[in-house]
């Protein structure tokens, strides 16, 4: 127990060290869950400190709909898989810099920050062109600091400031819900997939059904048990496996295949 809070408190103070050396800070979002990957103690953090804030929503790709936020002040869409909406993040990241005072140093630098999983390692590969910057397949990846010239005055800070899945939900079921709607979670860690599945089918049963083109009237078991049928998931004696049918639903949720 002493141990987790230890590591806990590191990971806080990693991410404010490095609001700390950044002038702008980039808070990357899941595009399709902007509120749920928001972390507000941090944004209070940059604010209080008096660094600049862009709110990246990346992942814009699965999403049909670009909807507007008047509550945030700086925010781009952006793919960084499709590499779309760069231009205009990097044109953002240059005119704040204009703005601010960076004192005695030469260069204005840019931290990137944001929950796991939603695409910081992407984004940074990408603005730097940077091929050897690791892309975690596993969620809450980071390794050593490195700084990397994005333009004559300005360096992009290519440790991002991962930010704990216990820092967003109070509670358990919140806190899965959560990891799993966004992905931060790898799918062979997830040890109860029933029950995710049941949580996503209360807010996104239309979805979900009709992606596998099954009438499940929004009922968790009923979908399971169709999808199970369709795709010959079964154990001894004909029975439906739930565990690696739910299992699947997660995996197409994840990846972005059941579009919202
Ligand atoms: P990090 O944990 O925040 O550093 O996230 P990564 O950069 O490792 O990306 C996590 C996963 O999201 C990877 O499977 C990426 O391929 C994927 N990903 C990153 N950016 C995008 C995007 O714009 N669209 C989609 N669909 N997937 C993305």
């Amino acid at each position: 127990m002493k141990n987790i809070t230890k590591q806990k408190k590191k990971f806080l103070d990693v991410v404010k060290d490095l609001i700390r050396i950044s002038d702008v800070v980039l808070e990357v979002l899941d595009a399709r869950f902007v509120d749920e990957t928001r972390n507000l103690e941090f944004e209070g953090e940059i604010k209080k400190q008096g660094k600049k804030l862009i709110y990246v929503l990346n992942k814009a790709d699965l999403v049909d709909v670009k909807k507007k936020f008047s509550d945030m002040g700086d925010y781009v869409y952006v793919s960084a898989k499709n590499k779309e909406g760069i231009k205009e993040l990097r044109a953002k990241i240059k005119e704040l810099v204009k703005k601010i005072d960076i004192g005695e140093k030469k260069r204005a630098q840019v931290g990137i920050i944001g929950y796991p999983n939603t695409g910081k390692s992407t984004l940074i590969n990408l603005l730097t062109g940077k091929e050897s910057a690791r892309v975690g397949a596993e969620a809450g990846f980071t390794k050593g600091m490195q700084k990397i010239r994005f333009s004559p005055g300005i360096l992009i800070l290519d440790t991002p400031g991962v930010i704990p899945e216990s820092e967003y939900s109070h509670t358990r079921k919140e806190s899965i819900q959560k990891q799993v709607k966004v992905g931060a979670r790898t799918i062979d860690k997830i040890k109860e997939p029933e029950m995710v599945v049941l949580e996503l089918m209360k807010d996104y049963a239309k979805k979900i059904q009709k992606f596998y083109k099954i009438k499940a009237e929004g009922r968790y078991d009923v979908l399971i048990e169709k999808l199970g049928r369709k795709k010959h998931f079964l154990k001894k004696g004909g029975v439906v496996d739930e565990d690696r049918t739910s299992r699947l639903v997660i995996k197409d949720w994840q990846t972005g295949r059941i579009k919202l």
